[in-house]
């Protein structure tokens, strides 16, 4: 099989499983526990995993809360600045290309009386800093926008948007779940306010993740209950989870220069290929402003389902667009951000790579594709009446 889904979700490496091991037996103790063992062994690695953390994106141990993932970060951010700021306005600003745990929960603070601006993107998927400061009026709380696109891979300005967010006196939120660990991060240069991240977007357990609420943003508690997480978020800690996430992310971050010289030379690799042996393709996304590992691509006259079951039988692992909306007809929110008309959408496929990428999988894989793309053209009727000259 060759994986090409990382965007997705990516495989654990072994040395985030071994960290992980001793808080299931040895180290089982309740993180919040007075007794030295073994609670203590937990409240510890906890909090050195929370250092860690913070080390990896700039910021400090105690501006990091740890959650189910990068969903709830998301829904957090939104919910809990909006309830906590209610007296400073209800108006959001964020973008139509957003993944679904921000745009949904915005659609729901919508039926709160909240109103949104969703900032419309240029065709490579990025928001202008120009469009951010004549949306932000008297009643904004809140700004938030992603800090790359988990489908078509584009990276916006965030600096520069943080930095007119803090000039201006709104909250700025970032949903950096696809860039922690793959591009550098700084909450403090960047001027980012709050930041989403989930584990196992780079190579950490599913089912764990944080946000970064910097010192002195206000912000609504999560879940009532114990003391957990400076009281914002009760629930015994998930403390297996937070170390192999931490374990994943010092890696993810060490290296980290060398690591995106071999993945950006692959992914490039990928898109001349594509792009030069394949017709009527085009690529998504921007062409240098993008996640070393992402590649987008619609492929015209064919059904973006139809690609991707074919490259499945032949073992290549890759997605139309999105998890979540794989398996909906409905052409991708994103695609359709960009300007893409309906029928190009539907054409779409997004290969994503990891550290474990090798050159001969993609070689292997633009082999594959090449036949099947033209094999799903010759039964398209829309493609024979190209060939006749018809359109
Ligand atoms: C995967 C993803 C999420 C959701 O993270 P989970 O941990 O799976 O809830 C949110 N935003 C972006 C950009 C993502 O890629």
């Amino acid at each position: 099989m060759v994986y090409l889904d990382n965007a997705a979700t990516t495989k654990m490496k072994d040395s985030v499983i071994q960290s992980m091991l001793p808080f299931f037996n040895d180290n089982f103790g309740n993180a919040s526990s007075t007794y030295t063992t073994p609670g203590q062994n937990s409240r510890s690695a906890l909090e050195n995993a929370r250092a860690e953390v913070a080390k990896a994106i700039g910021a400090e141990s105690t501006e990091i809360y740890f959650t189910s993932g990068g969903s709830e970060a998301d829904n957090w951010a939104i919910k809990g600045i909006c309830e906590k700021n209610k007296k400073k306005g209800n108006h959001i600003i964020t973008t139509t290309i957003e993944h679904h745990a921000i745009l949904h929960t915005c659609e729901y603070m919508e039926k709160q009386g909240y109103r949104v601006t969703y900032l419309p993107v240029d065709e490579f998927g990025m928001v202008s800093v120009k469009s951010v400061e004549e949306a932000i009026c008297e009643d904004t709380v809140m700004v938030s926008i992603m800090f790359a696109n988990n489908e078509i891979g584009t990276i916006n300005p965030i600096g520069e948007i943080g930095a007119l967010c803090r000039e201006k006196g709104v909250i700025f939120h970032t949903d950096a779940v696809q860039a922690t660990g793959a591009v550098p991060i700084n909450v403090k240069e960047m001027n980012i306010d709050l930041l989403s991240m989930s584990s196992h977007k780079f190579h950490g357990p599913k089912g764990v993740g944080a946000l970064y609420i910097r010192k002195g943003v206000q912000i609504e508690n999560l879940i009532h209950g114990g003391a957990q997480e400076k009281g914002k978020r009760a629930t015994t800690e998930n403390v297996a989870g937070i170390v192999g996430m931490a374990t994943a992310l010092k890696e993810a971050t060490e290296n980290m220069e060398e690591k995106t010289k071999k993945i950006t030379y692959l992914r490039d690799k990928l898109i001349n290929e594509v792009l030069s042996k394949v017709p009527y393709t085009r690529l998504n996304g921007h062409r240098e402003k993008r996640l070393p590992n992402n590649t987008s691509f619609c492929f015209k006259y064919i059904e973006g389902e139809s690609l991707l079951l074919s490259l499945d039988i032949e073992g290549f692992v890759v997605s139309s667009g999105s998890a979540c909306t794989s398996g909906s007809l409905d052409p991708s929110h994103v695609l359709l951000g960009i300007g893409l008309p309906h029928e190009t959408a539907h054409g779409s496929l997004r290969a994503t790579l990891s550290e474990f990428t090798t050159e001969e999988e993609i070689d292997s894989f633009v082999a594959a594709l090449i036949p099947i793309v033209q094999r799903l053209r010759d039964m398209s009727p829309l493609y024979e009446e190209l060939k006749k000259g018809m359109i």
